[in-house]
């Protein structure tokens, strides 16, 4: 009777088991053929958000950090990975029931392993790393469009070959030279019957009062090593030039304190051959908030008679069509405001169903340029039209300056100005 007790107790166990155990891939939100790095980076975002001193009293989210623990540490091992691979949480407990290593860790020590310190937040004794301030150069048609752009830099990790111990056995003895003090107090005898204590760092241990038998052959002893990593920056349409963007505990780690943040501030790029393949007109235009400007050459026949039509590629390769019918007369410097040409307006939903896209102004600015040379047939017929017609429909510029008459010879025989 007890033994079928028991044996109905296991079974239930088991089925529980395999009720509760959620799928590890989805567990972390990967697909199955998911690489290192993003598994890597899918546990840093979960554990930090599901970190239990980050949610205070919430159990699900505690239950979630360890599961996304188990999670991590099943499948960043690619023996044990393969083993789930293949037959799933029982393949897995089983291994490790036989001995094969993986089991569980402690979900704070892995988390420590990440991000430095004890694996926890927030407590006052907890020191902090300094955070890290970093500029990356973004294109404007990148702060149109949206993209998401990666780089790498030059990070300080946690040596995982020793797992931040420098030890290459991860075995760590307190120094016997200083008893885990990292100092030694030395005397001296000044005097007959006098003693002078001078306290020096222990130079057994380096002063961190813990020794190891066998250097780690990775990190050699350093217990941290320094290696590229990649940041993958999400860009939002119409983000701020100078947006500043938190990675929380991205800054360098170290087993002494819990790393700092990783802050990138975005700079609009100047504008580069290589940043525009589709050579668009809009990689030249300029950004003020949400506005954006051009400015757009025309003739002094464009600008006089009308009749033209202008193509501007816009950022993302749309057609904005700039045009004048004959007759229709454009002044030196007159600024068009195109509506809705501009720059998307930042909205935290983005282009959802939730929210629509809108748009800053676009504004054309025309410079006309005038011929430096005239064929001189070409100049002569212009001549005899402005002889014909000057005396005829004068504009009294003067006049229409509004300036006060001034009473020299000289500025009075400039009345009746050109046409
Ligand atoms: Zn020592
Ligand atoms: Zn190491």
């Amino acid at each position: 009777m007890r033994a079928l007790g028991a044996a109905l107790l296991l079974l239930l166990s088991v089925l529980h088991l395999a009720l509760c155990a959620e799928d590890y891939y989805k567990v972390l939100g990967l697909k199955r053929d998911a690489n290192d790095r993003e598994i890597k980076s899918a546990y840093r975002q979960l554990s930090k958000k599901f970190h239990p001193d980050k949610n205070p009293g919430d159990a699900t989210a505690k239950d979630k950090f360890v599961e996304v623990s188990e999670a991590y540490e099943a499948l960043s091992d690619p023996k044990t990975r393969k083993i789930y691979d293949q037959y799933g949480h029982d393949g897995l407990k089983q291994h490790q029931q036989q001995g094969g290593g993986g089991g569980h860790h402690d979900p704070f020590d892995i988390f420590s392993r990440f991000f430095g310190g004890s694996g926890h937040f927030g407590q006052p004794s907890e020191r902090r790393g300094p955070n890290l301030e970093m500029r990356v150069q973004i294109a404007l048609r990148d702060f149109y469009n949206g993209q998401t752009v990666e780089f790498h830099w030059d990070k300080q990790e946690i040596c995982e070959h020793c797992d931040g111990t420098g030890a290459e056995d991860k075995v760590v003895d307190t120094c016997g030279k200083c008893g885990g003090r990292g100092i030694v107090i030395q005397k001296h005898m000044i005097a007959p019957g006098m003693y002078q204590q001078i306290q020096t760092h222990c130079d057994q241990c380096g002063g961190r009062g813990k020794s190891i038998k066998h250097t780690c052959h990775v990190c050699q002893g350093q217990r941290v090593i320094r290696q590229q990593t990649p940041v993958s920056v999400t860009i939002q349409r119409g983000i701020a030039k100078d947006a500043r963007i938190v990675y929380e505990n991205e800054a360098d780690a170290s087993p002494d304190y819990v790393a700092g943040d990783l802050i990138v501030t975005l700079n609009e790029k100047e504008p580069t051959p290589e940043d525009n393949p589709g050579h668009v007109d809009g990689a030249n235009f300029r950004r003020r908030g949400d506005d954006l400007f051009w400015k757009e050459v025309i003739s002094l026949r464009e600008a006089w008679m009308g009749d033209w039509t202008r193509n501007l590629t816009h950022l993302d390769g749309h057609v904005v069509e700039l045009k004048r019918e004959r007759g229709q007369v454009i002044q030196p410097g007159h600024v068009e405001t195109v509506v809705g040409e501009g720059m998307p307006i930042w909205h935290e939903d983005g282009d959802s169903v939730y929210h629509k896209t809108e748009f800053g102004n676009l504004y054309v600015e025309y410079a006309v340029v005038l011929p430096d040379q005239m064929e001189s047939g070409m100049e002569k017929e212009f001549w005899a039209v402005w002889q014909k017609w000057r005396g005829k429909i004068g504009v009294d510029l003067h006049k229409d300056s509004g300036r006060p008459e001034r009473p020299t010879d000289l500025w009075k025989d400039r009345h009746h100005e050109e046409l």
